[in-house]
């Protein structure tokens, strides 16, 4: 509805509110202007516009200032109620599902009037949220990702805020205690409570009443998981988020908690100091920086690209790969062609069956890094992989850089080498012509679908299946 139309409403009742004021009937007020109380009435419901000779009239019969009359706020608590709810009424939401509008009156309880407008407010979130369908989902990531990429994945505001925090914590050095957490959640007036019912859907739940952040207990005790979670709740009281209002302001509200918690931590100025001295010493590693401060392999591989191009002059990329080589998420300002859709997004995507990040789940035993050199299109890469496994099966996480940056790391000598051609199909797409030949058309796999939800399907002949390892299987067992 126009801006129009929403200020005829306020105008309406601002009027009705002053007439009622002082005490006049609809014919009373009407006969001081010169006009019939109906065409009064029209005016006050925001059906009619007025003339601004006649509002000049019924500000001098209200004995009030014509700008009085014509402000843009309601008049009174109830007016508000019942402004919003004239609009949402007007709304095409409402008018879509051919109810009747309900005429207000001044009859009308205020618990009626809650109610409705209650209703209102709810079939309104649920139409916004509807709105992020996987297709949006994705162009949200894809353009977070972009603009991540801009700024070399690093935040200096939220490096200060974290590193202000951990200080007043009484945070020295070494990895942040669960101690120190909760120090830091009671100077921001919090209580950390850990509770074994919390929604399945949550990973916490603040109380902005009582003051008190709600955890899951610990399955490990002492497991590292709780101070990240414990931080991030307080990163949105930090940050000052509101209720994202829409899919992309909820990755980015979640992207930043994310952040601040990897920067509480691994604070900026230690974390620099740790690796600066790693790569003067020609042995920078993931492996360390994670055992150094205490924390996962993907959180310090993460967290390396938050510095590595800001503070070690470096670019980099980052892989989460899961067993069937699907990527769940990926980061890159190094010019490594990630596998993507038409759209530009990477989740989901199968990247080259040469990379690292898959060739590592045949080649190690997960109690050491992988290493290897990867030729591809845009020169050659080194990467170090770390697998590992989860209930949902299998991943691998890796930390690459072009192989001028390698004598930095740890595993630079190694002799694995692979070439990668893609995204040319024939890298490791298409099944070799003389296998294709003989099962095209004889094959029928059923799909295992992603559970992921922003995957979208890759295509295939069958969506969703990977046809040279159909292909390959049915070789190997044809000959059985
Ligand atoms: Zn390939």
């Amino acid at each position: 509805m126009s801006t129009r139309a929403a200020d005829l409403i306020t105008l309406g009742l601002r009027i009705r509110h002053f007439r009622a004021e002082r005490g006049f009937t609809l014919d009373q007020l009407g006969e001081r202007v010169g006009m019939a109380g109906s065409q009064l009435s029209l005016i006050e419901n925001g059906r009619r516009s007025p003339k601004l000779s006649t509002l000049q009239d019924i500000a001098t019969a209200v004995d009030v200032e014509l700008t009085d009359l014509l402000k843009n706020e309601a008049p009174n608590t109830r007016a508000a109620l019942e402004i919003e709810l004239e609009r949402a009424q007007r709304n095409p939401l409402y008018g879509a599902l051919g109810l009747p509008r309900v005429k207000m009156t001044k009859g009308m309880p205020m618990a009626a009037l809650e109610s409705l407008l209650g209703l209102h407010r709810e079939l309104a979130r649920r139409a916004s949220e509807a709105i992020a369908t996987p297709e949006e989902a994705r162009r949200a990531n894809t353009e977070l990702r972009e603009r991540m990429r801009e700024q070399d994945n690093f935040m200096p505001d939220i490096e200060q805020l974290a590193e202000d925090r951990v200080r007043a914590s009484g945070h020295v050095s070494g990895a942040l205690t669960h101690r120190e957490v909760s120090v830091m959640a009671e100077q921001l007036g919090f209580n950390l409570i850990y509770v074994n019912d919390l929604p399945g859907s949550t990973r916490s739940v603040t109380d902005l009443v009582n003051h008190r952040i709600y955890l899951p207990p610990a399955s490990i005790p002492g497991g590292h998981g709780l101070r990240s979670m414990a931080l991030q709740a307080m990163g949105h009281r930090l940050l000052g988020h509101e209720r994202p209002s829409s899919y992309a302001e909820f990755l980015w509200q979640r992207l930043q908690i994310n952040y601040f918690a990897a920067a509480c931590l691994m604070p900026q100025a230690a974390s620099v100091a740790f690796l600066a001295q790693a790569k003067r010493e020609r042995e920078l590693s993931v492996e360390d920086f994670r055992d150094a401060f205490g924390v996962t392999h993907e959180a310090a591989a993460l967290r390396l690209t938050n510095l590595a191009t800001s503070h070690l002059d470096m670019p980099l990329h980052f892989l989460r790969v899961t067993g069937d080589g699907a990527l769940q998420k990926g980061y890159e300002n190094d010019d490594l062609p990630l596998p993507a859709d038409v759209t530009g997004s990477i989740e989901g995507q199968f990247v080259c069956k040469q990379w690292s990040a898959r060739s590592a789940f045949t080649h190690t035993n997960r109690t050491t890094e992988f290493y290897q050199y990867t030729d591809t299109p845009a020169g050659t890469f080194w990467c170090a992989t770390q697998t590992g496994a989860t209930d949902a099966g299998e991943f691998s996480i890796s930390v690459g850089v072009p192989f001028v940056q390698a004598k930095w790391f740890r595993g630079r000598e190694t002799t694995q080498r692979a070439v990668s051609r893609c995204p040319d199909e024939s890298c490791c797409r298409r099944p070799a012509s003389e296998v294709s030949s003989r099962w095209a058309g004889r094959a029928w796999p059923s799909a295992r679908l992603h559970a992921h939800v922003l995957s979208p399907l890759p295509s295939g002949t069958f969506p969703g299946v990977d046809d040279t390892e159909v292909y390959e299987f049915l070789e190997a067992h044809a000959a059985e």
